[in-house]
């Protein structure tokens, strides 16, 4: 993986800053980020799908058979995983899914999207629920105990969103004396828990609770990565805010079993091929883009 640089976190403290201080419209609440509602969004880009895909994967010769690949996703990030009312997803993992899938001869009407918690992902993937996952699924070593990662294709960074009106939090040391909401099972609860940031949590299942608490007033932040808080902001701009100083770093891959190397190799083969092609790019640009963050270009792929 290839680190940020500091240069580029400055860049992405800059961005977020612009978007926190932005004003938006009541429209903007309650939309999903990305898709095809407004009038002069980008375009998503389409995807060829590959014709007599043969990889030594287990995994694949298993979703050729049922001719479908099960894809773990989120269902309640804006830009990134979301699900709206009517089953259609969008956001900018859900195009990195479909992107894969193509080149493993899978179109999106192949492909079953489950909805999968932060907490249940190893699970999911080690039991064979799904065939891949694909959100906001940060590759650390612990995580590579039980599956394996491809990638990775993007990388985030935790940060803290909090009510707009609240000037009192400007990074994660000024949370003592506050509550802190976050999910299990997640990076950024482990990480806020530290004894450093002397801070009371609350953990929820969804990111979307957590936010519930923050607008009601039953916690003073949340904290996840930038990329996730980004796409709430952008729904509720008059009422939230990202504070804008990312304190870990966060590569997202795509989640699979652990000795199916050969998937690793085909996966990541299709990240490096979708981002050399612009596909990647595209798709940000038509998903998370519109949260107002940057694009950061794609990481180094890792693989192992
Ligand atoms: N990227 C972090 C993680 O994998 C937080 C986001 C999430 O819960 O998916 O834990």
């Amino acid at each position: 993986m290839k680190p940020r640089s500091s240069a580029a976190v400055a860049v992405l403290a800059l961005a977020l800053t612009a978007t926190a201080c932005s004003s938006g419209s009541d429209e903007a609440a309650d939309k999903p980020v990305g898709g095809k509602s407004g009038v002069n969004e980008p375009s998503l880009p389409t995807y060829k799908v590959a014709e007599d895909v043969t990889i030594d994967s287990p995994t694949l010769k298993r979703a050729q058979e049922k001719g479908k690949l099960v894809i773990g996703a989120k269902s309640d990030q804006p830009g990134l995983g979301f699900e709206d009312k009517d089953g259609k997803r969008s956001g900018f993992d859900i195009e990195i899914a479909k992107m894969i899938a193509a080149d493993l001869g899978f179109s999106p009407d192949q492909i079953q999207f489950k909805t999968v918690d932060t907490s249940a992902r190893e699970a999911a993937i080690s039991s064979g629920q799904v065939d891949l996952f694909v959100g906001t699924y940060t590759i650390n070593d612990e995580r590579k105990k039980l599956v394996g990662f491809a990638g990775p294709y993007y990388t985030a960074g935790a940060d803290l969103l909090v009510r707009r009106d609240d000037g009192t939090i400007g990074g994660p040391f000024s949370l003592q004396g506050k509550t802190v909401c976050s999910v299990t099972g997640s990076t950024a609860i482990r990480e806020i828990k530290k004894p450093d940031y002397n801070t009371t949590t609350v953990e929820t299942a969804k990111y979307g609770e957590c936010v519930e608490k923050l607008l009601a007033k039953q916690v003073d932040a949340v904290t996840t990565d930038d990329a996730i808080l980004m796409g709430y902001a952008a729904q509720r701009p008059k009422d939230l805010k990202v504070v804008g100083s990312p304190f870990t770093e966060e590569p997202y891959g795509i989640g699979m079993a652990k000795n199916d190397k050969a998937l690793r190799e085909a996966v990541s083969d299709a990240i490096e091929k979708h981002d050399e092609n612009g596909d990647h790019k595209k798709a940000y640009d038509a998903t998370l883009g519109l949260s107002g963050s940057k694009y950061g270009g794609a990481s180094m792929v890792d693989r192992y």
